[in-house]
């Protein structure tokens, strides 16, 4: 596979290759632990292209590990999708399959582990009021009520906290670490807490949960990570991270921050894209529209190019927001690259070839891909009446246009030279049909008299054509920043016109595409059979249309 992560280095790479050097590290384990509660956007793919691209550079391994220590948000639909998304991306974590609730029991010992050690505590003040105490960054806080428990109160409190005794959010246990330090995830943070909530994986045993800091080095080193790629809000926490490994004595991983992926026009947190999928302002976290991984993979965007944008947006410890145009870009390249190629007419202008014989029907053979041979060939059939682009017609037309105009010859791919003599319009003034003529002599669209015809169009045979329903997508965004006015809903910003769907007309073949088939509709644009797609009823996506405009 061409891995385009484990190919680039970066600060990362860095600091593996010293640690390698310096026999810190023998081997490199890492991990993706994403939160099963939501799908994976386009944010996360660059985490797994990371984390797993690493690994492989370095002949490790990668750990997928599911963090499911909050019971409340988290879905089985998520772990399917999860799993899916991360292998169509090309990744492999092979038996290396994790959950964070396997190590409840562990997380508990070490806890009563700190306890002993004098370094936590049962605290009963709410979370609200604790951040009273807490203080802010630039005074010490105060010692919070508790905090000189005996260890035996504190194992006591604990031992009736996990049985049971105690009403939700009662009381929580504290590390017990440094009340006036700069740093306030220092002050004394939350080790665990007590919800009464139904685990996927561990049912009722628990009415306490690790909270997320405590939980998440512990998983680490129980799984001998060796180096933890996370997000630079984490940073922060870093030294959490290490206290409390170093604290318990246990193997220490060492935790790496790198900027996270932000894309223009685009909105990554999955709070924010559960809200349009509740309120059904897109259908579903898979509707092509959507950055998540499954929405882009339905719209026809490929893992490769995914990797590719991935890798070109490198790793860093900058914040920054790389341009959308970068994504499409990578997309338009491999699907120009690798997609057939396939005649479709999405806005149907009727063209009657006056001497062309009614019943005669002939068959052409055409490229499916104009570079590669390999791609094969497929036929077409050509009849007297055509579908044609309706903007491949025009009255007056410029030198350069590309399509009909009384009197000028057009190339119809594939097939003859053909000239339009009279549009018949309707009331409006808009054209409805064009009668044409066409040369016989010029079968397969070569004139053997060598005459130049600059201009070739795409069409699909009006008797063979196919209906299909084509759903074209826009950016979801109207801005570049939908997050940016605080003063605003994110919501506020969705472009309207980001779904169109329309009926467009199909050459045959394009019946036996199947779902997540890839094509150039010549002259159009990238389109993908939809999931909805049957041979019956074909159902296309629009990826994006082509680069330049059709002239
Ligand atoms: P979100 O903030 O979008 O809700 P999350 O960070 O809560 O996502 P997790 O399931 O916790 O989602 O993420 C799994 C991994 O993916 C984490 O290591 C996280 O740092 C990383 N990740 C999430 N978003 C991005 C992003 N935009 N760019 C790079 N990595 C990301
Ligand atoms: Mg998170």
């Amino acid at each position: 596979m061409n891995n385009d992560e484990s190919t680039v280095s970066n600060f990362i790479h860095d600091i593996i290759d010293a640690d390698l050097a310096s026999g810190k590290r023998t081997e490199v384990v890492t991990r993706f632990p994403p939160e099963p509660n939501g799908y994976l956007h386009i944010g996360h793919a660059k985490a797994i292209c990371l984390d797993f691209g690493t690994a492989a550079k370095y002949g490790g391994r990668c750990h997928l590990r599911f963090d499911d220590t909050n019971p409340e948000a988290e879905d089985e639909e998520y772990v399917s999708a999860i799993k899916e998304d991360v292998k169509w991306l090309g990744f492999d974590w092979g038996e290396h399959l994790y959950w964070a609730s396997d190590y409840f029991d562990t997380m508990y010992e070490y806890a009563v582990r700190l306890i002993n050690k004098g370094k936590a505590y049962v605290c009963d003040l709410p979370q609200e009021e604790f951040k009273n105490y807490r203080g802010i960054p630039t005074e010490p806080g105060t010692e919070p009520p508790g905090r000189n428990r005996s260890i035996e109160e504190n194992m006591a409190l604990f031992e009736k906290m996990k049985n049971g005794e105690f009403a939700d959010g009662a009381c929580v246990l504290r590390a017990k670490i440094d009340m006036a330090s700069p740093n306030l995830h220092m002050r004394d943070p939350a080790l665990y807490r007590i919800k009464r909530a139904t685990h996927h994986n561990t049912g009722d045993t628990w009415c306490i949960y690790p909270m997320y800091d405590f939980a998440h080095c512990i998983e680490d080193s129980i799984e001998g990570v060796t180096h933890s790629m996370c997000t630079l809000e984490f940073e922060v926490h870093r030294p959490l991270y290490d206290w409390i490994l170093q604290t318990l004595e246990v193997f220490q991983p060492q935790q790496i921050e790198f900027s996270r992926l932000n894309l223009t026009y685009t909105v990554m947190s999955k709070r924010k894209l559960l809200e349009l999928v509740k309120e059904k302002l897109v259908n579903g976290w898979n509707a092509p529209r959507m950055p998540t991984i499954c929405g882009m993979r339905r719209r026809g965007f490929t893992a490769e190019a995914i990797r590719k944008l991935c890798g070109l947006v490198g790793c860093t410890k900058f914040e920054s927001i790389t341009e959308v145009e970068l994504l499409e870009s990578c997309v338009r390249d491999d699907l120009n690259e690798n997609s057939l190629r396939a005649m479709a007419v999405v806005d149907p202008l009727k063209v009657v070839i006056e001497n062309y014989p009614a019943d005669l029907v002939e068959e052409f053979e055409v490229p499916n891909h104009p570079q590669k041979e390999e791609a094969g060939k497929r036929t077409i059939p050509f009849s007297r009446e055509l579908w044609i682009e309706h903007d491949d017609y025009m009255d007056e037309a410029p030198n350069k246009f590309k399509g009909f105009t009384i009197g000028r010859e057009v190339r119809l791919r594939g097939a003859y030279l053909a000239t339009c003599t009279e549009v018949i319009k309707d009331a409006t003034g808009n054209p409805i049909e064009l009668r044409c003529t066409y040369d016989p002599d010029t079968k397969g669209g070569s004139a053997p008299d060598g005459r130049k015809v600059k201009s070739t169009i795409h069409w699909v045979s009006a008797k063979h054509a196919v209906d299909a329903e084509v759903r074209l997508y826009e950016r979801l965004f109207t801005v570049e920043n939908p997050l940016g006015d605080k003063e605003k809903d994110f919501k506020e910003f969705l472009n309207p016109e980001s779904l169109e769907v329309i009926t467009a007309k199909l050459e045959p073949a394009l019946t036996k595409a199947q779902p997540g088939d890839r094509f150039q509709f010549e002259r159009v644009g990238y389109f993908c059979a939809d999931l909805d797609t049957t041979a019956e009823a074909p159902v296309f996506n629009r990826t994006f249309t082509l680069r330049s405009a059709r002239m």
